[in-house]
């Protein structure tokens, strides 16, 4: 199979491989025991502290180890605004339109408690302006905004929605997930109060990942119980885990610039044969500033989901840009939010590249396209 899924995750790196097994096999101290082994532990999970906190550019005492992700959005979303609601009885949220499932899950458990919820728009690019920052209620905590966004890699114009959030009081959420790797990121210059990141999306394994808190970022700990993390997140740390994502860090900061040049022609090379084979395919934000390795594009007449299961056929692995349930595709919300209309939106894929794609991969894609995307539509009724 030829892997064009790196942004629902992707291979682990060998040198990934042999930490962990090493930390299996070798560190089996509970990193709270004063003995030797426990501290042979503690060291292991300090080194992966340094070497998250310099691919992001922050100090290893904001990092926070999660179990990935979704926690992470969790305890930054919910935490912060917990923190901030004792504090001064702020009990807002907002968060952009175009978020992860886990941001808004995350919206939806505040607003349970009681807290109110504002939604931010995206435009046609699914970027927000800047100058919605200026709009928000009085008693906003938190905003949470991406840095770049999973299904069409357009990257949010965070920095500047930072400065502005920051001169109201306004405490900024950014999930990371899928720009950590890809595109360079310094905490510091971003000025995000809580950052996020997941190790599975950079070579590193699933279920592991980090918040990085800027300075004085308020966090009210979601699990409470030794003092772990400082006490900002109880529980026996996940030694492995953390000492995988730690050297998928190294590695991803140390090849990034190479990288992420290497993906972008590729993304050229794919976007330029895309315009030539089907020329009535539709780039999603083509000229919006966008991670190196994401296309998500459209065919008109066919449907996301047919599409998927000819490639897999084919030996193509790719994401559909469309919700397929009972049948019938729905437009992604990311899609919705984008404006694009709904014949458009459920046809739409998602290729995204990594560190084992190779331009003959992207060649054979393109040609796999051409193949399947006629007939597809002919079936839809549409061509
Ligand atoms: N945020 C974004 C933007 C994502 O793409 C993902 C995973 O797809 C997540 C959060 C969730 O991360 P995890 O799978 O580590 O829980």
């Amino acid at each position: 199979m030829t892997y064009f899924d790196h942004n629902a995750t992707t291979p682990v790196r060998p040198e990934v491989v042999a930490a962990m097994r090493d930390a299996l096999e070798r560190l089996h101290g509970n990193p709270s025991s004063a003995h030797a082994d426990g501290q042979r532990a503690r060291a292991a999970i300090e080194r992966a502290r340094d070497q998250v906190a310099a691919l992001v550019g922050a100090a290893p005492a904001a990092v926070v180890f999660t179990s990935g992700g979704t926690e992470g959005d969790h305890l930054a979303l919910a935490g912060g605004a917990r923190a901030i609601a004792a504090r001064d009885g702020r009990r807002r949220i907002a968060i952009s339109a175009i978020e992860h499932h886990a941001v808004h899950g995350a919206a939806e458990l505040l607003e349970a408690d009681g807290f109110a919820v504002t939604h931010v728009p995206v435009d046609h690019n699914g970027r927000v302006d800047p100058a919605a920052v200026d709009a928000l209620p009085g008693d906003t905590a938190v905003l949470a905004v991406m840095l770049a966004n999973n299904e069409t890699g357009v990257l949010e114009p965070v920095a500047d929605i930072a400065a502005r959030a920051r001169a109201r009081g306004i405490r900024v959420h950014c999930d990371a997930v899928q720009a950590a790797g890809k595109v360079a990121i310094d905490a510091r210059a971003l000025g995000a109060d809580y950052l996020v990141i997941s190790a599975h999306k950079f070579g590193g394994p699933k279920g592991a990942g980090a918040l990085v808190l800027a300075d004085g970022a308020p966090l009210e700990a979601l699990q409470r119980g030794s003092v772990q993390e400082r006490g900002r997140r109880a529980g026996t740390e996940n030694v492995p885990g953390i000492v995988g994502l730690g050297v998928a860090a190294e590695h991803a900061a140390r090849d990034l610039d190479a990288e992420s040049a290497r993906l972008l022609a590729l993304r050229e090379r794919l976007e330029q044969g895309l315009r030539a084979a089907i020329p009535d395919a539709v780039v999603h934000a083509a000229d919006a500033p966008r991670l190196p390795n994401t296309t998500c594009v459209s065919f008109p007449g066919a449907r996301s989901d047919t599409l998927l299961m000819a490639l897999d056929a084919r030996g193509f692995e790719v994401s559909a840009g469309a919700a397929c349930a009972s049948g019938a595709v729905e437009p992604s919300a990311v899609m919705r939010a984008m404006g694009v209309p709904p014949a458009i939106a459920t046809s739409a894929l998602r290729l995204s590249t990594g560190r084992t794609t190779t331009a003959a991969d992207v060649d054979a894609l393109l040609a796999a396209l051409a193949a399947v995307v006629g007939p597809a539509a002919r079936r839809a009724g549409v061509a």
